[in-house]
């Protein structure tokens, strides 16, 4: 799990880039509020100052008329221009002398000088300085009567306001006064009207000029009054439809010429600032970004291929565990616990011995075995008590790790086969015991009789082996009833049992055989005294269903290694001495003795036989065809050895293999049948698997890997069709040696079946270690699969074991529909038997597959 940070990368870089973006945009804020207060200052400067000089303005325009009422006073209100221009007009007084002329124009820059009689005639006109004979009306357009007649209403203290009105189209002042004697007491005034004098002061450019100047008006001017109507720098005048317009100082104008390009440049200097920053910033925080981001992809990639070896360690049921060098437990998968229900932590630290206990050699010892160098995988099968008090088995995988600094450590998997483990001893127990009364069946008691017998020629006790047939049986199981006669054989059973001692094997035989392996008891009288208590015992009336039962039982002995000290040899001879018992009147017993034995002559005779069969043509093989349980096609053919004896008669593979085997001649006999098998599925139409029957002793003889590599050659056949059937006693002779020549023939590339599954003795660790491809269940479990329920319970348990260890399960001897329908609703692969077909001549075989038919049953 990587370590969480505090702050993640990713968020510091966004946390960095939303900040410089926010400074950015306050710096941006504060310059554009700062520009815009000096606009507004300037501004305000501007107005203030225009408002001013509109003061000023008005101030002129009124001094310009306050001027022009003064003067116009001075004269009309004067009494010699009474005389000389109202009471008559004296052009020599007024004009030529000046007192009312030209000088008025060229002093004062008054353009018209006029005066209006008593009854509105023009009565003087000094128009621009000259004497205008023109009627005056013309030059000054306006109410000029209005004026006039305000005028004579007024008086001398009361001086009418001048008015605006129009010469050429410009604006003139106007004022109007009317003659008076003025305070002349020697001029008495005249009755009526007076004249009425007016002073034109024309707005010119040069006027208004020189008007502004003493204002400090820039360039006074007109302009029409419905021109834009800016009200800072401009005066209406009136009602003459002009305006006076001036160019108001701007100060605020002066003021932004010089801090406005100042403040652009500063705010250009850092917007450019902010930028390179902001863009370092940003290329940094990318980095950063990009960086975690990468950072994430790795640690996202770690994470997978974390996940993925989680998963691998997940999917398997093995946990894996990793030591140091003292074997103290550093690591342990998550498996670990769904296993063996302990906390990890409750282990880690602790050395791996305290919890497996090795089986067959302790797990110490085997862990610091340094005999196989480093990175060699060792297994060792362990047991240990899991959490819920269950003992628990494993197979314990290892290697060490090494550097150059010597040993680190060890590390493997265990992986839980408690399961197996039951399975194979369920199994084991199940075909070793018989299902009706509990006890060792023949094939156990075959196993340990030849256990005892070989522990025998080493030195050890003699042993005796009786073979026990009850009397009478058949006429409990005929009269009674099959579950009378099964209770009868318990009881029989258990009897038995009681009379012998610790160390000596009671089995059922089948039917109503029992035999007993005797260890203990071996003398002459010993054996007798125990054959009477054997035989009261069972004389004794049985309780069946309200029932009193009398059977009895006839007795067999051979003894080893006085008649014989080979286990089958043993059985055949205590089942002479038996028929002999059974022949002399029953509920008694026989040792046996040599006499009894004529077929050891006949063996003597066979064995000869089977030497000149071999050289001429009397052997000859049949094929047993196989098949797929889905569909029931064809698969393959299995090839028996059959003999075409001169005398006997047609001999089956049980009457002189066993021989062949022991004479050694099963070499050559091998090696026909090997080489005749695959020319016969050279020559089949289909290319069908062919099978071919193996002996143990092919094996320890070697040269087999050769044999079928030159058979292969020669024949032209493909490995891959040749599947060759092995037992397990192969395994049991010299494993170390099988191992390797099953996987030599392996790697040729011919199939290995185990035949006969079930029979064995330790079937499972063979499957397990042993490359084979197939597991053939044994027929005598198929016989009477449809009424036993124990052998219904083997045949499960082995196609279940076949497909855990991924192995095709082929049933033998399938004689029945009903068989074959079990076998089916158990899910095995494949079946042979008679019910399907017989073992048949070649050609019959050949025929069979030229019509094709035969591919489908
Ligand atoms: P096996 O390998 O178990 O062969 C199958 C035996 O079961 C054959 O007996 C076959 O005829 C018989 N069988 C097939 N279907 C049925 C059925 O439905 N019911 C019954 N009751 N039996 C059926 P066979 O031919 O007598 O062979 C007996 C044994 O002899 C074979 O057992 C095999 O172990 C051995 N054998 C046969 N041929 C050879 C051989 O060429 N070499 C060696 N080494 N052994 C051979
Ligand atoms: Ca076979
Ligand atoms: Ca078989």
């Amino acid at each position: 799990m990587p370590e969480p940070l505090a702050v993640s990368p990713r968020f510091s870089a966004t946390f960095t880039r939303r900040n410089l973006l926010a400074i950015s945009g306050l710096l941006l804020t504060a310059f554009a509020v700062m520009t815009a207060v000096l606009i507004h200052i300037a501004h305000t400067q501007n107005r203030q100052a225009a408002e001013q000089s509109r003061f000023f303005a008005e101030k002129a325009v009124q001094a310009r008329q306050h001027q022009l009422l003064l003067q116009i006073g001075d004269y009309a209100y004067w009494g010699d221009a009474y005389q000389h221009l109202h009471a008559e007009v004296d052009l020599e007084w007024a004009f030529t002398r000046q007192n009312l002329g030209p000088s008025l124009y060229k002093d004062f820059e008054y353009e018209g000088i006029l005066v209006v009689a008593p009854d509105n005639r023009i009565a003087y006109a000094v128009i621009e300085g000259q004497l205008q004979p023109l009627d005056a009306r013309q030059w000054l357009q306006g109410d000029i009567d209005t004026l006039v007649q305000q005028a004579r209403e007024s008086s001398e203290e009361e001086v009418s306001q001048p008015a605006i009105l129009h010469v050429k189209g410009r604006p003139a002042l106007v004022a109007a006064a009317g003659f008076t004697t003025g305070s002349d007491p020697l001029i008495s005034p005249l009755p009526g009207e007076p004249s009425v004098l007016l002073f034109v002061d024309v707005l010119t450019p040069d006027k208004l000029l020189t008007l502004g100047k003493g204002y400090a008006l820039e360039r006074l001017r007109l302009e029409q009054a419905d021109e834009e109507p800016d009200s800072q720098a401009s005066l209406p005048l009136g009602t003459s439809g002009f305006n006076l317009r001036w160019d108001a100082p701007q100060p605020g104008r002066q003021l932004l010429a010089v801090l406005l390009p100042l403040l652009l440049l500063a705010g250009l200097v850092l917007a450019l600032l902010a930028w390179l920053v902001l863009r370092h910033a940003l290329v940094t925080a990318r980095l950063i970004e990009v960086g975690y981001r990468s950072l994430e992809v790795s640690r996202s990639a770690l994470g997978h291929s974390e996940a993925r070896f989680r998963d691998v360690a997940e999917a398997t049921s093995d946990w894996l565990w990793e030591t140091d060098a003292q074997r103290r437990l550093c690591y342990l998968s998550e498996r670990f616990q769904a296993v063996t229900g302990f906390n990890p932590a409750d282990w880690l630290g602790r050395p791996l011995e305290e919890m497996l206990q090795g089986e067959s050699l302790s797990l110490l010892e085997w862990i610091t075995d340094r005999s196989q160098p480093a990175g060699v995988r060792r297994t060792l099968r362990c047991s240990y008590t899991d959490r819920d008090a269950m003992q628990r088995i494993c197979s314990l995988a290892m290697r060490r790790i090494e550097d150059d600094r010597g040993l680190l450590g060890y590390r493997g998997t265990a992986s839980d086969i408690t399961e197996e483990v039951q399975a194979q001893a369920r199994i084991e127990h199940l075909s070793l015991h018989d299902g009706l009364t509990g006890l060792p069946n023949r094939r156990r008691m075959q196993a340990f009789l030849e256990g005892r017998l070989q522990h025998l020629s080493t030195g050890g006790h003699s042993l005796a082996m009786l073979c026990i047939d009850l009397d009478r049986f058949k006429l409990v199981n005929d009269s009674l009833g099959h579950a009378a006669g099964d209770q009868v054989l318990g009881q029989v059973s258990q009897r038995l049992r009681q009379c012998v001692r610790d160390g000596d094997l009671v089995a059922r035989q089948g039917g109503d055989e029992f035999t007993l392996v005797l260890t203990s008891t071996v003398s002459h009288q010993g054996i007798e005294r125990l054959c009477a208590r054997l035989i009261q015992a069972l004389e004794q009336p049985f309780e069946v269903d309200g029932h009193e039962v009398f059977i009895g039982a006839s007795i067999g002995i051979a003894m080893a290694p006085h008649d014989a000290a080979q286990a089958d040899e043993l059985l055949r001879f205590a089942d002479i001495a038996l028929y002999q018992a059974k022949t002399s009147g029953r509920n008694t017993w026989r040792f046996y003795a040599q006499e009894m034995n004529q077929r050891i002559c006949e063996r003597r005779l066979l064995e000869n036989d089977l030497r000149q069969a071999l050289a001429g043509a009397q052997l000859r093989l049949d094929f047993q065809p196989r098949y797929c349980l889905e569909g029931l096609q064809m698969v393959g053919a299995e090839a028996l050895v059959r003999w075409q004896h001169p005398r006997h008669g047609l001999l089956g593979p049980d009457r002189f293999i066993g021989l062949a085997e022991e004479t050694g001649l099963i070499g050559a006999l091998g090696a026909w049948v090997l080489r005749q098998a695959c020319t016969a599925a050279m020559d089949w139409p289909q290319p069908l698997a062919v099978s071919v029957n193996l002996s143990p002793v092919q094996f320890r003889r070697g040269a087999l890997v050769a044999l079928v590599r030159d058979v292969l050659i020669e024949t032209g056949l493909s490995a891959t069709r040749l599947e060759l059937e092995i037992t397990e006693s192969v395994m049991l002779d010299d494993s170390e040696g099988a191992l390797q020549t099953l996987n030599e023939l392996k790697a040729l590339g011919v199939r290995l079946a185990l035949d006969d599954f079930g029979t064995g003795y330790s079937s499972l660790s063979y499957l397990r270690a042993y490359p084979f491809d197939s597991l053939k269940i044994d027929r005598s479990f198929i016989a009477d699969l449809d009424s036993t329920e124990n052998n219904h319970a083997i045949v499960h348990a082995i196609v279940g074991l076949g497909k855990a260890l991924s192995l095709r399960v082929t049933a033998e001897g399938v004689e029945t529909a009903e068989q074959l329908d079990l076998l089916r609703s158990e899910g095995c692969d494949e079946v042979q038997g008679f019910l399907l077909s017989p073992p048949l001549p070649g050609e019959q075989l050949y025929r069979l597959l030229q019509s094709g038919a035969a591919l489908t049953h």
